[in-house]
């Protein structure tokens, strides 16, 4: 008997190169997923992140700034 099997073994394989979204202009890091982590990061509404880099204050979203802002003030 013979299964076809492409599209679950493609998503367990398959990988796909990602820019880091840190937000740094500079940044020109790769990242390397397979299909079904980057979709575990989607569904978690996470950026994706080179090792050791983070998110900057603006990228995140406006009103979360805001409030980071009034703390330090
Ligand atoms: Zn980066």
């Amino acid at each position: 008997m013979a299964v076809q099997r492409f599209d679950l073994s493609d998503r367990e394989t398959e990988t796909w190169d990602f820019l880091c979204e840190c937000g740094d202009e500079r940044c020109e890091r790769w990242i390397t997923l397979t299909l079904a982590q980057y979709e575990a990061l989607r569904e978690r509404d996470e950026p994706i992140l080179a090792a050791g880099h983070t998110v900057g204050l603006a990228a995140l979203a406006p009103r979360k700034a805001h409030a980071l802002a009034r703390d330090g003030g």
